[in-house]
């Protein structure tokens, strides 16, 4: 499958560090969140403002219904009052016509005019069909009711009240009767006007007058932002329009108004089943507002004993019911401006806060990557985890530096067997072509028969079988090395008398030790020390470490000592020899067990070159070693025999020119353990 290019591009973006990382993760989370907490707010802000214009404008509605009954209903009380005072009782017509104005000024209500309709039996009456509208101050005729003739004091005296269902234009206040002013405008007064009528009975019970007075009620208007008075409309009981905030709908049945989702008529049926509520209307009033309506019910007395069922609304535009949302929503904008900024602050402070650590961490492992610089990584992060990584650093550097270390060592010893190898080579092709060379010279002087005599010729030939011997051993020493090195050495363990063993290597090199003119002091044991081992091994051992001793040594004396051991009290080197073995040697080393020493007076070691003696093809100074015949193989054979065996070997001298010492260990065999009867170095001996 190929990748697009997009894919490909995404893939080998570079990767961004971590403190962006956390930057963007962190403003990511929290400005939605800080978003949807303002727009949760807007939306429950303008919920509780929409409750609360509600609740507000049903209240207005009530309101504005008990003050328009409060009003009517005192009103017609004082009218009824007024009926019975001895002024409109007795009065003659002038005389009342003249002081009704006065007493009418107390009326909750602004008069604009009054009838005074004497009845029609009255001489003084005119008549009515005229359209002469009589005493009073009308300009036009108001309707007269028809009312009984007479009426005993007792009973109540009647009233027809009607709403004119004309338009009351001027916007006044119905207590002060001033003009409105252009502020009033927007917060004045809505008004319409109804007609009330009482009769005026005599003394004698008999209808003198009919009482008739035109009068506006006003209802305060507030439609000002915020302030939720509101519009009043009023419709009564036949679904005609009292009032209205246009003024071309008064009058008019609400049929005619535009109602596309029959709202009226579901407020209409609320009011008949006496509730009072809100809703939201369109179109109601022209234009594209929405309006939110408050309305109640309210029972006017239209006669006595007869009530009529009005309804009132409070209205005002949604606009304004939300007024507060608009300030509560300016501030959520700054709030959540200054929130974002905070946050955003909060963000690069906490991820460069977090990231710090990680950084200084990971500069230090960049400063650290190349081994070279390896310092002790910083800690107090003061995060756990982090703290962790960095001591796991430590430990891991730690691990590197040894790991270099020790690869440094193999290297440096790969260098070295490579060196010895070399030197081996060199040595090995001498040593071996010395005796070939002897061994072709001497038979081909035999052949050609370049000899004078028999003897000479028997001379030659001697000399040939000891070079080939020679050959031999070297042959056999490196094929020993090449076993040891493939791993394919086998032991033969049987009973040995180290004792014995050592007389026999001491006599089969007498001969050499005379021709040095050396001193040989043997050890001075009568019985066996008997011990599991490998015989032919260990007489390899022991051969290889006196024949190195008496061929490093020019003068002076071979001295070979065996010394048992037997309980842990006895150290090898509280022993005799005292020797400064190094602490290690008998380490492992069971005891009961018997140690072979071979001290001699030769050319010494160099204590420096010391630890190189075991390694194989190692002459520990070719200059002087030079001198002496050998491969370098003995000692790294004769360790490797020795520990097969389960023993110890060492060497060990003071310095150059100061002599020798090598020193074997091999555990005594188990079914052999002797008591000691005296001590057993030098002229010592074992008894059973
Ligand atoms: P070779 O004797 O064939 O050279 P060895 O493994 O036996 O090999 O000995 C290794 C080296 O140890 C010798 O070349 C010599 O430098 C040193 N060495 C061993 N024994 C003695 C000793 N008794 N005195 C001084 N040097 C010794």
């Amino acid at each position: 499958m190929r990748l697009s290019d997009t894919d490909s591009l995404m893939l080998h973006r570079p990767p961004r560090s971590f403190r962006r990382i956390l930057l963007l993760r962190l403003l990511f989370f929290s400005i939605p969140i800080l978003l949807i907490g303002q727009y949760a707010t807007v939306r429950k802000a303008r919920s509780s403002l929409l409750d609360t214009a509600r609740q507000n404008l049903t209240s207005s509605a009530v309101r504005k219904a008990t003050d328009l009954n409060r009003s009517l209903t005192f009103s017609q009380t004082v009218l009824q009052t007024l009926s019975r005072t001895t002024l409109l009782q007795q009065g003659d017509l002038a005389e009342v016509e003249a002081r009704l104005p006065d007493e009418l000024s107390q009326l909750p209500l602004l008069v604009e005019c009054f009838q005074l309709r004497p009845a029609a039996e009255d001489p003084a009456v005119e008549d009515p069909a005229a359209g002469d509208p009589g005493p009073g101050t009308c300009e036009a005729s108001l309707p007269i009711p028809t009312w009984p003739t007479t009426l005993d004091s007792n009973q109540p005296i009647p009233f027809i009240l009607s709403p004119t269902k004309e338009v009351v234009p001027s916007i006044q206040d119905p207590i002060s009767s001033r003009v409105a002013t252009t502020q009033d405008q927007a917060n004045g007064y809505s008004s319409f006007s109804v007609v009330i009528s009482v009769p005026i009975y005599g003394v004698d019970n008999q209808l003198r007058y009919t009482l008739t007075l035109k009068a506006t009620l006003s209802q305060p208007k507030n439609i000002r932002p915020g302030l939720l008075v509101g519009e009043t409309i009023i419709i009564d009981s036949q679904g005609v329009l009292l009032l209205h905030p246009d003024p071309e709908l008064v009058g008019a049945h609400v049929s005619t108004v535009r109602d596309p989702e029959g709202r009226l008529a579901s407020i209409q049926r609320n009011v008949y089943t006496g509730n009072s509520n809100t809703i939201h209307l369109f179109g109601f009033v022209p234009g594209p507002l929405e309006w939110l309506a408050g309305y109640t019910g309210m029972d006017v007395e239209i006669a006595l004993g007869e009530s009529d069922r009005w309804t009132v609304l409070a209205m005002t535009p949604i606009d304004h019911a939300l007024q507060g949302l608009k300030d509560i929503q300016d501030v959520l904008i700054l709030l959540t401006l200054g929130l974002l900024g905070a946050n955003a602050l909060l963000a690069i402070l906490v991820a460069s806060s977090l990231s710090r650590p990680i950084e200084r961490l990971s500069h230090h492992a960049r400063k650290i990557q190349d081994l070279a610089h390896i310092k002790e990584v910083p800690d107090h992060f003061g995060v756990r985890e982090l703290e962790n990584l960095a001591e796991i650093l430590n430990n891991m550097m730690k691990r590197l530096e040894e790991r270099a270390q020790a690869l440094r060592h193999a290297w440096q010893d790969a260098q070295l067997a490579n060196q010895l190898k070399s030197e081996f080579l060199a040595n090995t092709s001498h040593e071996l072509r010395t005796p070939l060379n002897a061994i072709i010279g001497c038979i081909r002087l035999v052949r050609d028969d370049c000899c004078d005599s028999e003897e000479e010729a028997q001379e030659f030939l001697n000399r040939a079988d000891k070079a080939a011997l020679h050959l031999l051993r070297i042959i056999n020493d490196i094929l020993d090395i090449a076993k040891i090195e493939a791993g394919k050495v086998t032991l033969k363990p049987e009973k040995v008398d180290v004792l014995h063993l050592v007389n026999e290597v001491v006599d089969l090199q007498a001969l050499h030790i005379q021709q040095k003119h050396l001193k040989l002091v043997q050890p001075d044991l009568t019985e066996p020390v008997w011990i599991l081992a490998d015989r032919a091994k260990l007489k390899q051992v022991l051969l290889n470490l006196i024949y190195n001793a008496i061929k490093f040594t020019d003068k002076g004396v071979i001295k070979i000592e065996i010394d048992v051991q037997l309980d842990k009290e006895t150290q090898i080197n509280g022993g005799n020899s005292g020797n400064g073995l190094s602490p290690g040697f008998d380490e492992g080393l069971p005891r009961p067990r018997v140690l072979v020493t071979v001290t001699d007076t030769g050319i010494g070691i160099d204590p420096e070159q010391r630890h190189k003696l075991f390694q194989p093809f190692v002459m520990i100074d070719g200059s002087t070693t030079r001198r002496f015949e050998g491969t370098g193989l003995g000692l790294a054979i004769s360790k490797n025999f020795i520990d097969l065996m389960g023993g110890a070997i060492e060497i060990h001298s003071e310095g150059v020119g100061k002599g020798a010492t090598a020193i074997i260990g091999l555990p005594l065999a188990p079914s052999e353990i002797l008591s000691p009867t005296k001590s057993l170095t030098g002229s010592t001996s074992i008894s059973n």
